[in-house]
């Protein structure tokens, strides 16, 4: 069987690898063959290698890219506004609700929080000699450099608390600097809606929730180009920056990776002990099927079903509290996601020598929280929403072509505790409304 036939009948995922070993493996062996030692001319062979990376490479990881982009705005703004719009019925649910919406806030922050102190200890975006990262930065950062200076003078917390509200929101939607305006708007908006009946914004929300899942559906097809996309652009940074930018993303790809393991075995491990009495044994022996169907499918919203089905016939929870906390938690609760977006951002942070004060890493907190509720539960569903929080903190959006390259792994990873955590919340109400747990 040739190769483009065995590629034909393999899966996304193993596609996505596969492009991901094909563009990096070529990008080194050339870079090693012929990119010339600093100063001197280049050759022939070196001339064409830059040719094919900015001619043919490039544009196609940049279409891709450019897909996850473009839905950001609709996305935010559909997702934020519906979230919020339904917590009207979450109120009239009163403790359950309450305790969920705790749930959620509380473990998606504390993922952060960890994301946060892992790259502050490991430094991954640092683990690179000073002359390579300036070869990195030289690369990704081109006219950007003079946007990171001028966002790195440090406006005040009030100057920032009052630009979150936009004198103008389709000023702020329109600037890719200004998304908090938007989410602002959006979750105002949403709030305002709970106080009309019902029927009034019925239409509105109909029409939302349908741009919205178009927009999935759009970033359904950008994964099916994934596979190009980021051979193309693991190809051009390889090629041009040699061995060193894959010793970073390897440092990126070890500390995303280990946060959500620990997230996992760790935080998500005691949290069953402690809020439903589970042993370790006993939860892992229940869940092997939701921990496998989360990891190979890459997304929240196609486990949903045997989320639900875990949760009442391997631990017996009742199928109302189960019916409630999980499709709400499909989509709000995403401890795996906000941890990556952490991660990835103060680590591409790292790579283009923006320092983030604590002022700043509070925000980067703050919004990878709100993203991580407004991000889609589908494979790469958070995607454009971390190119926001980028922005935000004054990191190019392209800079995200650095860590693209070993995403869905990251993603299948990162899965993993975002339905975990609301298998766990469910648990903790059951046992909170007394039912026996089966163990
Ligand atoms: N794939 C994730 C999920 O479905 C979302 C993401 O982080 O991209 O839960």
């Amino acid at each position: 069987m040739d190769a483009s036939a065995a590629a034909g009948h393999s899966s996304l995922p193993t596609r996505i690898l596969l492009g991901m070993l094909l563009g990096a493996t070529a990008g080194v062996v050339l870079n090693g063959l012929y990119a010339p030692p600093l100063g001197e001319p280049a050759s022939a062979a070196w001339t064409n290698v830059l040719w094919f990376a900015d001619t043919v490479a490039n544009p196609i990881g940049q279409l891709f890219l450019r897909l996850l982009f473009m839905v950001v705005v609709p996305v935010v703004f559909c997702s934020l506004f519906l979230g919020v719009a339904g917590l009207g019925s979450v109120q009239r649910l009163g403790s359950l609700g309450g305790r969920t919406l705790a749930w959620f806030l509380t473990t998606t922050a504390g993922a952060v929080g960890l994301a946060l102190l892992l790259v502050g200890i490991i430094q991954p975006g640092k683990q690179i000699s000073a002359e390579g990262l300036a070869r990195v930065q030289a690369q990704y950062l081109g006219d950007a450099q003079a946007r990171i200076a001028q966002g790195a003078q440090s406006k005040s917390m009030m100057d920032m608390l009052v630009e979150i509200v936009p004198k103008n929101v389709v000023a702020a939607a329109a600037d890719n600097g200004q998304v908090l305006g938007l989410i602002c708007f959006a979750l105002l908006l949403g709030a305002a809606s709970t106080r009309l009946p019902q029927e009034r914004t019925k239409t509105l929300r109909d029409v939302l929730e349908t741009i919205y899942e178009l927009c999935v559906k759009v970033l359904g097809w950008a994964m099916q180009l994934a596979p190009f996309g980021v051979a193309g652009l693991i190809f051009t940074a390889s090629s041009k920056l040699g061995f060193d930018v894959m010793k970073l993303v390897a440092w990126y790809l070890a500390t995303a990776m280990g946060g959500l393991l620990l997230w996992q075995f760790v935080v998500i491990t005691v949290l069953a002990k402690v809020f439903a009495g589970l042993s370790p044994r006993r939860f892992y022996s229940g869940c092997r099927t939701l921990l496998v169907t989360a990891f190979s499918t890459s997304s929240s919203n196609a486990t949903l079903p045997t989320t639900i089905r875990t949760a009442v016939e391997e631990f017996g929870v009742p199928r109302e509290i189960a019916g409630f906390v999980m499709p709400l938690g499909a989509t709000m609760n995403m401890n795996g996601t906000a941890l990556f977006e952490g991660v990835s951002v103060l680590f591409l942070a790292q790579v283009a020598g923006v320092e983030l004060g604590l002022q700043q890493q509070l925000i980067v907190l703050a919004m990878a929280v709100v993203t991580a509720i407004g991000a889609a539960g589908v494979p790469g569903g958070s995607l454009p929403l971390l190119a926001i929080v980028l922005v935000q903190v004054g990191v190019p959006a392209e800079m995200m072509a650095l860590i693209l390259g070993v995403d869905r792994l990251v993603d299948m990873t990162r899965t993993v505790p975002n339905v975990t955590s609301d298998l766990v919340c469910s648990l903790w109400l059951a046992r909170r409304d007394g039912v026996k747990l089966r163990d």
